[in-house]
Order: C-alpha cells, then structure tokens, then sequence
C-alpha cells in the first residue's frame, strides 16, 4: 500500500483558533457523535467528520443505511485470529503486522479509527469476551496490544484501546461495579493498559460500561485524566463505550471527551447547560474539543487517497498468523505430525462448519473462508481421509446414530482427528459462561471413540478453556482457539507438520472451575463484584496456592526440542534504576525447524509484602533450525522488580535479592541466576504507641541511637517478663523441665516481639510509663 503523501496532505490547522470561532452549542455537539460511527463535522469551519469502527481483528464496517444497533451486515475484511489466539503467537512483529494489514484495509474502506484492540484481563476463563482479550498476565497483555496499536497506526489509522478500565465480565456489565483494591489495579488491571499506552501512544482509549469502585469508568476522573492522560500521557481523546455514558456533563468533567454513538443531541444539551450554569469551566469542553479536534485532523492528514490491499495477500497473512497463534497441548508418542499415508477419520461438524471468531461487536464479514476439511484433505498426500459428522453445533442433543457412525469410521481408520469446541452459542459479548464444560452431544462422542480404541487427536475452537476430564484418552490435542478466516489452512499445516507449532497458553488451563482464582467471587452479587483474589490472578495464583493445572500459563508444544544454556546477567548486583541485561542461549535440539518462545520470570526472594512466586518480566520468539543456537537478549528495568505501594502512591523496588529464571514455560523454568538489586531506600515509618517491639528490633529498623533508646527505655523496668523460675502451672517433673524452659523462652520472645510499646507500658503499671512513652517516642521521631 502507498504511504501517506505528505507534501499534498491536508495540514492541520491552529486549533486554539479554530476552536476560538466555534459557539458553545458547536463545541458541545462535536463532543457526541453525529451517528452511530461518525464523529460531527462542522462545515462553515472546514471541519470533517471522520469514521470509527470495529476491531479489533478485522474491520466491520457497515454499509450506508445501517440499523441502529449496529449489527447488519458488513463490508467484507480479513478475519484474522481473535484475540486469545494472537496473543498465544507471542510474537510482537508478526502481530504488528498483521496490525499494519488491518490499517491497509481501514484506508481502503475510509475508516479512520479502528475500535481496538481489548486489552482487559481474563479474571475468570468464564468470561464471555475473553475470545476478545490477550491474557492474564499484564505484561504480556499489553506487549501485544501495543505491537497490534503500532501496526494499525503505522497506516495512518488510529486504534481505541478498550475497554478502559476493569471490565472483565458482561454479567451486568453496563451497570456492575467492580470493588478492586489499589495494588491490584495498579499490578494487574491498569499495568495491561499501561504499557499499552506508554509504548503503542493510541490515537484513542475507549472507557468502559461498568463501574470501578463506585464511580462509572466513563465518568472516572482518577481513570480517565489522572492516570491515562497526566501519568501515562495520553494525546489524544477518551471515547464512551457505546452507550456508556451515565451523565454526560460528569463525563466530560472527568475526562471524557467522546460520547458514542450519537444521543441525538441530549449529550450536548447537558453540556452546554452545565457551561452555562458555571457547573462544568468552558475551558475544561475547549480542552476536550482540542483533542477530539487533533486526532480528526490528523486522520485527514494521514489519510491515503485511493488505497486498496492484496486480499490474497492478507488471507495468506492470516494464515500465518493462525498457524503461530494454535498450541500444540499434547502429543503422545509423537502421534503428530500426521503421516499422510493410511486411513484418517475426520469426525465433527466444526471440521466443516468451522467456529473461526466471536459472536458481538467484533463480528466480521470474511473476504474468503477456509473450510478446515477441504484443507485437510488437500494437505494429506496419499492418505484416505473420510469424514462424520459426529455431533451438530446446533444443540446439545446426543445424536446416537451420529455417535455410530463416527465410532464405526474411526474403527475402520487409522488415526481419528476429532474437530470439537463450542458453538456460537456457548461464548460471546453480552453474557458470560456458567461452567467449563463442552456440550454434552461431543462429551459422549470422545466418550464412545475412546472406548472404541481410536487413536484420537482432539483439534479445539475455542475462544476460552475448557475443562477435559477426556484428556487421558486422546493422544493429540491442538488447541486452535478462534483462527480467523484462514484457521483450515493453518490446522492442515500444523497437523501435517508443513509448519511446527509454536503457540504458548497465553492463560492458565485449568482442571476444574472450582481451581480458579476468581471462582468465589465471580460474578459477584447483584450489582457488586469484589476483585477478593487480589494481585492472585491467573498463574500468580496457581503458583502461590500450589493448585496443579490442567495446563500452565506459558506451555506449548512443539515437533522439535529446545534446549538453554548459559544463563548470563550482566552484573551480580545493580541499582534498581541501573536495570540488569539478561542473556541465554537457545538450541534447537530436536530434528525440525522450530520457534520457541523464550520466557523470563522475576521473583523477589524476600520481600516485606506479599508477592507473586514469579512474574512474566520479558520473552521472545526465536526460530531455529535443526542444532542451531542463539543468544537470546532481556533487558530488564525498575519496573521488573518493583510492587505497587499503596502508602506511598508510587511503584517501589526493595532492595534484596530477585531471581531470574528462563525457561519454556511458567512451570518449566531450566535456568535461575540471583541478582542482587539495590531497591528504594526504605521510607521510615512514623514510631507510635502501637508499634510492635520486634518490629523495631528488626536490622537496619532503627539508627544505633534509636536503638539505644528503646534499649534504656525497656531496660527501665517499665516491661518486666515474668521470673524464669515460675514454672507455667500444670507441669512438674524434671524431663519436661529443658523442655518447659525452651518452650517458655520460645513464647515470652515471641509475646516480646509481637508486643506493642503502649502495651509494654501496661503490663508495667508505672505511673510515670504514658509520660516516658511519649517522651520515647517525640526523640524516636526526632
Ligand atoms: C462494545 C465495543 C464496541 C462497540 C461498538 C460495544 O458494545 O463493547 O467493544 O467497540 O460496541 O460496536
């Protein structure tokens, strides 16, 4: 595609300016949209209206004309994988790329802002959008939606990162309020965001529907202009979600300068009343305007006149990106790659009617769709291939004769490729899932193929785990989440072994629902929904509650073997703000070209708060081929060792030792190097009547002169432990006697350092003890 030609480009004009010359009715009405996709244009000042619409995997644009709840028909686009797919790539450049085809394609189609991508944490696997999300793990979440962010706007199109912030359920998802404390926030729901914007700058982030701590996030001024706009820099505007706007004149106070689709003027009423009763400053809708007006402009500037793309080209790309994007879970005695020679049985209607995207708003209209069977069989050389249905996607009812005739292909064939997953129906924006489960018709099905000895691979679609009491009797499981328009190209390559799976679980699999870290407290109550699990999300809680998964965040398989060596950081010790370059070599030891996914975890091995086991803190792809080796290079910075304090707003490194651990996946780390980091100096805390003795005892608490203080001031006999000799009543007799003492000592140390210094004084019953307490502590706290 060619680029924006900039010597014949529009240029944007002096907005403060332009904005001088506009009425308050004007500023007001361009702070809605004009309908359900277009921002308002104003012509007697040269104003355009420019276009928005979804993401985040493809372009749904909808024809002239279109229904006001924006779900007719749409132009046709590439279906790429959706996003729990993507992010299994792992792979920044691939998903910039395909960033970079999805902003081709909104030039072709006019398009100026692109709504997405999604970068909400799966909280619970129950979640029906999270076929829509990267991951549980912020770091890796916000990686690739700043690679997808770079990509589109390399176009000249701008994204809207969504759906800011805590959305991470559709039960009651326009009026829940999610109750998360400050920590967790901060570590996990807006860190996905954070890097997000820090490193992708989107033109645009998109508020949420629901509530965060009790204030709506479309009117969240801590949200929207504290931290998105003052702390991490956003340049351009926050948008509503569609129909998130609770009052308008609240919102744009807080920081929301878009509100979507149009209300047919009652937004700009409310704001122009509020301007001209004092409530809501001018000059708060003149900045709102401003940045509106900036990203408008700049879409005239970078559009591209006739553009057009390849869409052969871009199937081939989606084709690609499909094939990194699937995660090879099992592979018993090296059933796959598929031989193709001999009879395989293709069994399941999703082999025909393949499940390839999400049901909602980011449901899009393919310029082409593979059907996986046909793929299949192209890719299968001499073999026979023959199929069953098996099941039908519509309904959950067992079809016995259905089940027979699979059974009986299967018993004729060599190898049975079982394509299962969940229909429509199962998962979508709007609702979320009740349980783990696969419908029960595909349930009986493996039941009755396993039972009759096939030899079975399992391909999944998916866009969120399932659980798979069925494991133990299937050889082969691919899990090929929601592939996009060319998924059956990128089976038939994967199970063929044309391309060696590289896919990595971006989301911990687990056994059973009960075993997830949300699953007391998802989806809340009424209107409620208390964030109880903390920082514990994904793998941050099956590491620290020792909870075996079924498979864990980071695993996937492949058709060669990896090997890592020499584990190198580039200093035994560093100041936190210095960061520590890491490096490992990574072979390929097995016999066929292959990509891994080199992981980087941090754990801080003694820290004063709770933390996670280890946390994801870097990774990259490599592809090597057979006895190749690469050094594999992390650059690490403050943030990778520091925690979120509360007391201090700020982020915090500890000074101690981290470990750095390198390996396949969560669970499989092959090499771990200490580092020693010299973290924030620790801010002292004021000394009161109820700090607790043994804290203040703890090395480095106190100066030497504190100490000598507290030392004279115990010492002065305003606390006397009982005598020695008093033996505790019920024990006589002289064995028990050492272990008596030992027990006492044990005890009395142990009541000392968990002793508040106004209870010292109590026990004491000195008259003059409050006096020589606070005293004590006027001198301690200089
Ligand atoms: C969805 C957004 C989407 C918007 C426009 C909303 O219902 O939550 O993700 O971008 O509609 O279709």
């Amino acid at each position: 595609m060619t680029q924006p030609d900039q010597s014949s480009a529009a240029r944007t004009p002096d907005l403060k300016q332009l904005i001088a010359q506009m009425t308050l009715e004007e500023k007001a009405d361009l702070c809605s949209g004009k309908d359900f996709w277009h921002t308002r244009d104003i012509e007697r000042l040269g104003i355009p209206s420019i276009m928005m619409t979804d993401g985040p995997h493809g372009l749904r644009k909808q024809a002239e004309g279109a229904d006001h709840l924006g779900l007719s028909d749409s132009v046709p686009a590439t279906c790429f994988p959706s996003a729990a797919g993507i992010a299994s790539s792992w792979d920044r450049k691939l998903i910039t790329r395909m960033g970079e085809a999805l902003g081709e394609e909104c030039q072709a189609e006019n398009v100026a802002i692109l709504l997405g991508p999604g970068a909400n944490i799966k909280r619970s696997p129950l979640c029906g959008r999270n076929f829509e999300y990267f991951s549980e793990d912020p770091y890796l979440s916000a990686e690739i939606a700043a690679s997808h962010i770079r990509g589109v706007q390399s176009r000249g199109v701008g994204t809207s990162l969504k759906h800011f912030a805590v959305n991470n359920q559709e039960h009651r998802r326009m009026s829940v309020d999610a109750i998360v404390d400050e920590r967790t926030l901060r570590e996990i729901y807006l860190a996905s965001f954070e890097g997000a914007v820090k490193q992708g700058r989107p033109w645009t982030v998109m508020s949420s529907y629901n509530r965060v701590n009790g204030t709506y996030a479309s009117e969240n001024e801590i949200l929207l202009s504290d931290i998105l706009k003052e702390e991490w820099g956003l340049e351009g505007f926050v948008v509503s979600d569609w129909g998130a706007v609770n009052e308008r004149a609240d919102g744009l106070a807080a920081g929301l300068e878009l509100e979507m689709p149009s209300s047919g003027g009652i937004g700009a009423a409310k704001i122009a009343e509020a301007v001209g009763n004092g409530s809501l400053p001018e000059k708060k809708l003149d900045a709102a305007v401003e940045r509106i007006l900036r990203i408008v402009f700049r879409s005239v500037e970078e559009k591209v006149e006739h553009a057009s793309y390849d869409k052969e080209q871009h199937h081939r790309l989606a084709r690609e990106v499909a094939s990194e994007s699937m995660v090879l879970l099992k592979n018993e005695n090296g059933i796959l790659p598929l031989k193709r020679s001999g009879r395989i049985a293709v069994i399941g209607e999703l082999a025909k009617r393949p499940r390839y995207q999400g049901g909602g708003s980011s449901h899009i209209k393919p310029t082409k769709l593979d059907n996986i069977y046909d793929e299949f069989a192209g890719e299968a050389g001499e073999a026979q291939v023959s199929y069953a249905d098996g099941y039908k996607l519509k309904g959950d009812k067992v079809d016995e004769n259905a089940i027979a005739e699979a059974v009986k292909l299967a018993r004729e064939s060599d190898v049975t490729v079982l394509f299962a997953g969940l229909p429509d129906a199962y998962e979508s924006e709007g609702y979320d899932r009740s349980h783990l489960r696969l419908p029960d018709n595909q349930l009986r099905l493996i039941e009755e193929l396993t039972r009759a000895g096939a030899k079975l691979v399992v391909v999944l679609s998916n866009g969120s785990p399932v659980e798979m009491p069925w494991l133990g009797g299937v050889k082969g499981l691919l899990e090929a989440y929601l592939g996009g328009q060319a998924l059956g190209g990128a089976i038939a390559d994967l199970l063929f072994g044309a391309v060696s799976p590289s896919g990595k679980l971006a989301e911990t699999f687990p056994m059973r629902l009960e075993d997830t870290p949300a699953f007391l407290n998802f989806p809340g109550n009424g209107d409620r929904v208390e964030y109880r699990e903390g920082i514990y999300v994904g793998y941050r809680y099956y590491d620290k509650k020792a909870v075996e998964p079924l498979f864990p965040f980071g695993f996937g398989l492949s058709y060669t073997t990896f090997a890592y060596s020499d584990l190198k950081l580039g200093a035994a010790s560093a100041a936190a703000d210095e960061g520590v370059e890491v490096s490992v070599k990574v072979t390929n030891t097995g016999g066929v070209k292959g990509k891994e996914v080199a992981q980087l975890y941090v754990r801080d091995v003694e820290s004063a708060v709770d933390r996670p086991q280890r946390e994801l803190k870097g990774f990259e792809k490599v592809e090597l081929e057979p006895g190749e080796s690469t050094t594999v290079y992390f650059a690490l910075d403050r943030r990778a060792f520091a925690y979120y304090d509360v007391q201090k707003s700020g982020w915090r490194v500890e000074s101690g030792v981290f470990e750095v651990s390198v390996g396949s996946s969560s669970r499989e780390l092959a090499l771990t190097a200490e580092v020693q980091i010299e973290g924030d100096e620790p801010k002292p805390e004021p000394i009161h009547r109820n700090s607790l003795i043994g804290d203040l005892m703890q090395p480095g608490r106190l100066s030497p002169e504190q100490k000598a203080l507290l030392d004279d001031f115990l010492r002065g006999g305003l606390f006397t432990p009982p005598a020695e000799d008093e033996a505790p009543a019920g024990t006589d007799g002289e064995e028990d006697d050492e272990h008596d003492e030992q027990g006492n000592a044990g005890m009395m140390e142990a009541v000392g350092r968990y002793l508040p210094l106004r209870a010292a004084v109590g026990f004491a019953a000195k008259p003059d003890g409050e006096r020589k307490l606070g005293d004590l502590l006027e001198k301690l706290n200089g």
